[in-house]
Parts: C-alpha cells; sequence; structure tokens
C-alpha cells in the first residue's frame, strides 16, 4: 500500500534541506520501489505570511492524514515580534501535541571521519552512540497555570507548572526501554528528584516500568550531574530517558559533542508509531538563503522514518551508509569541514548522497 508524508519544509534553511532529503527519497523511489507519495504544505512564518497561524488546519488535517511527516525547520527574526500565540514554533508544538507525539528520540552518534570536528577530545568522543528520549508533549513547556501576572504589590511575576501524570511518565519509560532492548540495554533516567516532586513521582515510576525489563539495567541521575557527565563521560550512556524541559537542553547538549547540529536527525512517535521527523536544528535564518546548509541531518531524519515508520530498516541502512561513504570521500558542508577536505554546498551534498545510495 502506498504510505503518505507530509513534507513540511518551514523556514530559513527548512526549504534548502528538505529538498535534498525529498531528493533521496525520489531516488529510493525510483531505484528501490520504496512505495510512497508525497505533499506539501506550509508550516511556522512561512505559512503565518500567507494564512496568518502557523499551523493552518489544512496543514494539521494533511499531517493528521498522513503516515509520517518529514518536517524542515521553523522560526526566523522575521517573526520574533509577533504575538506568542502566533510565532512560527507554536507551529511546531501544535503538530506535536495535535499529533500526540510524546516520544522524541535524539541519536547523538559521532561519525569517526568528525571526531575532530567536536570540541572535546576525539578520546572523549569516539565511537559515541546515546539515544536520548525526551517526552514531548508534557512538563513546564505545557503545564497549566501559566502566564505574567501582576502581584498586589504591583511587580509582575511570570509562572509556570512542571506537571507529570503517572500514565505520561509511563509511556515514555516503556518507549525508552523499548529502545533499550534493542540496543546495550541500559537506561538512565534523569530527574530532579532532589527538588522536584514532579519528578519523584517520574523517579518512582520509572523504577516500577524496570521490573518488566529485567535485561535492562536502570541507573538514575539527577539532571545537573547528567549534564556535567555529558561532557565529561558521555560514553558512559546508552539510552538517557528524561523529561521535556531537561530533554530539551540536554540533547543539545549531547548534540553539540559530534561536532555540529548539522549532522543530528530525530524522529517523534506517537503511540503506534506514527511519527514526525526532523532535523534537530533550527532554521538557522545567519545562513539561510546561501545553499551551504548541511542537509545530512535531514536525509538521516528519512532514515529514521523508513526505520520506525515505514518499516524499511533496509533502505534506512542504505541512506546511513552512503552518508558514511561521502564523508569518507571528503566531503564537507562549512558546519564539519576542516582543511584538506572538499567544501560542497547543500545541493551539492544531496546530489553526493544520492549517487551513493546505489
Ligand atoms: P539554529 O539551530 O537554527 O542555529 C544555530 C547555529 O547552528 C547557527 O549558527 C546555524 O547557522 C547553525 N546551523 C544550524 N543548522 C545547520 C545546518 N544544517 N548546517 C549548518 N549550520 C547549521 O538555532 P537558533 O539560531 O537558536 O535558532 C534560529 C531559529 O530557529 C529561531 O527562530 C528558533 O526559534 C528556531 N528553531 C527552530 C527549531 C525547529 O524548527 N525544530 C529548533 C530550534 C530553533
Amino acid at each position: 500500500m502506498t504510505k503518505k508524508i507530509a513534507v513540511l519544509p518551514g523556514d530559513g534553511i527548512g526549504t534548502e534541506i528538505v529538498a535534498e532529503a525529498v531528493k533521496v527519497l525520489d531516488a529510493l523511489r525510483r531505484a528501490f520501489g520504496l512505495n510512497i507519495e508525497m505533499e506539501h504544505a506550509l508550516v511556522g512564518g512561512a505559512a503565518y505570511d500567507i494564512h496568518g497561524h502557523p499551523l493552518p488546519e489544512q496543514t494539521l488535517t494533511l499531517a493528521k492524514q498522513a503516515d509520517a511527516v518529514l518536517l524542515g525547520a521553523v522560526g526566523g527574526h522575521k517573526w520574533e515580534s509577533l504575538d506568542i500565540a502566533v510565532r512560527p514554533e507554536k507551529g511546531l508544538l501544535g503538530l506535536r501535541s495535535g499529533l500526540g507525539l510524546f516520544s522524541n528520540l535524539r541519536p547523538a552518534i559521532l561519525y569517526p571521519q568528525l571526531a575532530d570536528a567536536s570540541t572535546l577530545k576525539p578520546e572523549v568522543v569516539a565511537g559515541l552512540d546515546i539515544m536520548i528520549v525526551r517526552e514531548l508533549t508534557g512538563d513546564i513547556y505545557f503545564g497549566q497555570p501559566r502566564g505574567i501576572r501582576v502581584l498586589e504589590n504591583g511587580e509582575r511575576q511570570g509562572f509556570n507548572t512542571m506537571v507529570y501524570s503517572e500514565s505520561e511518565i509511563e509511556r515514555i519509560g516503556r518507549s525508552a526501554f523499548e529502545i533499550a532492548m534493542r540496543r546495550d540495554k541500559r537506561v538512565c533516567s534523569v530527574d530532579k528528584a532532589n527538588v522536584l516532586e514532579c519528578t519523584e513521582l517520574w523517579r518512582e515510576v520509572m523504577t516500577r516500568i524496570a521490573r518488566d525489563y529485567p535485561e535492562v539495567t536502570l541507573s538514575h541521575m539527577y539532571v545537573d550531574n547528567a549534564a556535567m557527565q555529558l561532557v565529561r563521560a558521555p560514553k558512559q550512556f546508552d539510552v538517557m530517558v528524561t523529561g521535556n524541559m531537561f530533554g530539551d537542553i540536554l540533547s543539545d547538549c549531547a548534540a553539540m559533542l559530534t561536532g555540529s547540529i548539522g549532522m543530528l536527525p530525530s524522529a517523534s512517535l506517537d503511540a503506534s508509531g506514527k511519527g514526525m521527523y526532523e532535523p534537530i536544528h533550527g532554521s538557522a535564518p545567519d545562513i539561510a538563503g546561501q545553499g551551504i546548509a548541511n542537509p545530512i541531518a535531514t536525509i538521516l531524519s528519512v532514515a529514521m522514518m523508513l526505520r520506525y515508520t515505514l518499516n524499511e530498516p533496509e533502505l534506512a541502512a542504505r541512506i546511513e551508509a552512503a552518508v558514511n561513504k561521502v564523508l569518507d570521500q571528503g566531503l564537507r558542508t562549512g558546519d564539519i569541514y576542516t582543511s584538506g577536505m572538499r567544501k560542497v554546498g547543500t545541493a551539492e551534498m544531496g546530489d553526493a548522497i544520492v549517487a551513493a545510495l546505489v
């Protein structure tokens, strides 16, 4: 049966990098009979400019009907002064909650060819392979009440609410344990249980779930220590599972261990395995329109789509092998360039990966 992919390029470099990922999907369709159809729609600032909303009804409907969503990135200076309710980032949050995408998988893998691109010593990061599982639809980002109020003394006060129900913790916990079963069978749950009751419950639920996965070793770590350990000795981790806010910060930190956020894909899954796939970076307004953005994170997001939603693990591995091959050939976009390599633009990198697929 034909699988439908909603393609949402978004803003800034989003359109440039998604075009390369679409080339890869087209090549797989032509050369290996991948049975898909793609339909494009607007999201983020681009959607606001035309429809007055970062997530127009027709985009959400398309995303809901599709088997998988391929997203570029949203946001940019142009829309920064808009009311928070219609800022481009709201389009992204709306997609995540509208599609029930609660499990965000963010691999941080260091390609051996890029060990020098990391700011850490090669021996600390070489061979790094971490999977950060971040809860995506709860926590302080969505908790009520929230806002800015005026106190009796006239001073303004900002407030947000960190909140997790047992069922929310349980489903992300199970997602992490299932992934660990396919990896090195180690889960590190990150919380701040010494200070926050919300994460005290988190720790309790994780401990309970672990009984159903006797082969998996569960450890707990406070988030401040986890941030330190990620930089000190990142290879100690296999799967890290954490809430929305801690995961937001730790996954960017893990990303930087690998040298460039232009290399890292992500998947956000619902309970049935439907997913939205996107690079972890943003719309990079500083380099947008120049044709120099690294498309690899987006192309590797397609590989994750093939593995987790389209059930085509061999094609996923083929994309990953093609990326390895072009890195071996010495091709580098500016963000991962080191002297002696061949500097290429977005389209040239995409074309090289397509050529390496077959
Ligand atoms: P960013 O990730 O867009 O950029 C950070 C730095 O990394 C920039 O110097 C950029 O040039 C570089 N970079 C990012 N992706 C790259 C790539 N593929 N190739 C080469 N270099 C790359 O983060 P930012 O600058 O903090 O945010 C810019 C905009 O993106 C903001 O509006 C922000 O809200 C938005 N944003 C969107 C998402 C998303 O859509 N998922 C995520 C983060 C930020």
